[in-house]
């Protein structure tokens, strides 16, 4: 076996994703030090009912609301599959939990302070300290600038492990016309109950999960939700949606107008009071000077190897939690395990001209299948083979039998109940299945 050797590792965030690397990286025997801005570990799963002064969430001088959580979201992926593989996402009877398969926000907050808990992570989170900078510094070590209150502190560390989520900058739709329409915009990054929509007449962009629950969760006050989708088919899907009596599909908005009139591309015209944005969110790191060696374009951050390591800088410097439409805390613990292999020196990295080539032909095959650069880090089809690699690359097993069943199920049934899929289901049997293994991880 190679030496192993500890390193002086930063952190930066307490989400989900930094929580797993700061345990990781800790049992791996390094050095750890977690920088959170805010007051609380959870990142996302800390509900915040404030909203931004520029709901669109573009104004660069707004202050910047981290969590884009709205008050009745539930989790889109049953808590068996959610959870990190070591720590199961079992009910609890503590009191005022949440016991559901799908539960509310406050469950999966409440779930993450239990991981921390668990494992004594808190002593090595210094809240209330927003990384400012981080830079390459002489013999390969890195500059951290750290702002705490009116202070500014600088700090050496081996390795920095980026872990700061990317649900918080939004992407708005290009709409033309939108200059001289009266009407109000707002992200979904700003939106967290109904009430401020009742009877008025909605025009919600996109296709995602959010953009399901949100209609809904409008449309019981709303007079009309217009949903203008990318993604509706040419078939005749379009029109007033079953079951509702105030909500209509339709294609994309060709352009809006100064009367309020808003036109789609399939002919059809709306006058309305609010467009709400469900258009996503771009990967930000305003701290990140790695003098242009990774970058941001078009949302690809790049370039990166297994969407983790930047060839040059690698080890380094490193990202957990990139990839798009993934079993995210899943495949945070495999990344942060690979991560923390890499840095001791226990696994090793191909050379940096071997890691670009891979990189470089991982973009050839996207562009030869037309995916677009923005879809980069969409992992939608081959999920779980990413984490299976890592699991190999960690000597860790492939991803749980169940695991993957329950995730297909979940989607189809979610697909054949979009209103019920979180409260009816038929795969106990792989609940039970789940439950049996979740044995090997419970005391
Ligand atoms: P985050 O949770 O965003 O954490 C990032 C942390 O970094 C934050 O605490 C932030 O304050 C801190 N930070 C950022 N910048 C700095 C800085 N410069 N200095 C110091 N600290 C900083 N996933 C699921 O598995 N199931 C679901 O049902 C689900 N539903 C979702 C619903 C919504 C609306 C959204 C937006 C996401 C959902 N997700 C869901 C995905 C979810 O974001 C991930 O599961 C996960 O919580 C992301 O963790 P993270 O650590 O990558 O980032």
């Amino acid at each position: 076996m190679r030496p192993v050797t500890p390193r002086s590792v930063a952190v930066i965030g307490t989400g989900a994703g930094g929580l797993v690397a700061a345990r990781e990286l800790r049992r791996e025997g390094h050095k750890v030090v977690v920088f959170e801005r805010e007051d609380k570990v959870g990142g996302t799963w800390v509900y915040n009912p404030v909203i931004e002064s520029d709901p669109l969430g573009i104004d660069p001088s707004r202050k910047v609301v981290h969590s884009s959580l709205y008050a009745s979201l539930r989790t889109n992926l049953p808590r068996e599959v959610m959870g990190f593989r070591e720590y199961p996402f079992v009910a609890t009877n503590k009191t005022q939990r949440d016991p559901r398969r799908f539960p509310g926000h406050r469950e999966v907050f409440e779930y993450l302070n239990d991981y921390v808990s668990e494992f004594g992570l808190n002593e090595l989170v210094r809240f209330g300290t927003e990384v400012s900078y981080v830079g390459l510094v002489e013999e390969g070590k890195w500059k951290v600038r750290l702002r705490i209150g009116e202070d500014r502190v600088d700090e050496i560390y081996d390795a920095v492990v980026v872990c700061n989520g990317h649900y918080t900058e939004p992407r708005i739709a290009e709409i033309p016309g939108i200059d001289v329409w009266p009407g109000k915009q707002i992200h979904s990054h700003n939106y967290r109950v109904p009430e401020p929509f009742r009877d008025q007449v909605v025009i919600l962009i996109g296709s995602s999960a959010s953009a399901a629950d949100i209609s809904r969760d409008i449309a019981a006050v709303a007079k009309e939700v217009h949903i203008a989708s990318r993604s509706v088919k040419k078939d005749g899907t379009l029109g007033k949606l079953p079951g509702y009596e105030n909500m209509w599909l339709h294609s994309m908005i060709e352009n809006v107008h100064e009367d309020g009139t808003v036109v789609f591309k399939d002919g059809g015209a709306v006058c309305a009071d609010v467009i709400l944005h469900c258009t996503g969110y771009k990967y930000y790191f305003p701290f990140l000077d790695t003098s242009g060696i990774v970058a941001v374009d078009d949302n690809r951050v790049g370039p990166l190897y297994k969407h983790i390591f930047p060839p040059f800088l690698a080890p380094g410097l490193s990202f957990v939690g990139l990839p798009l439409k993934v079993v995210p805390f899943l495949l945070f613990e495999c990344q942060s395990k690979w991560i923390a292999g890499v840095l001791s020196g226990r696994l090793v990295l191909p050379s940096p001209e071997e890691m670009l080539a891979d990189v470089e032909a991982f973009y050839l095959t996207l562009e030869a299948s037309g995916v677009p650069k923005r879809y980069t880090h969409n992992l939608a089809d081959y999920r779980f083979k990413y984490v299976d690699w890592l699991a190999a690359e960690c000597g860790c097993p492939p991803v749980e039998e169940w695991r993957k069943e329950m995730f297909l199920e979940a989607s189809k049934n979610k697909l054949v109940r979009p209103e019920t899929y979180r409260d009816e289901w038929d795969d106990h049997h792989l609940v039970s299945q789940a439950h049996e293994d979740f044995g090997k991880y419970l005391s």
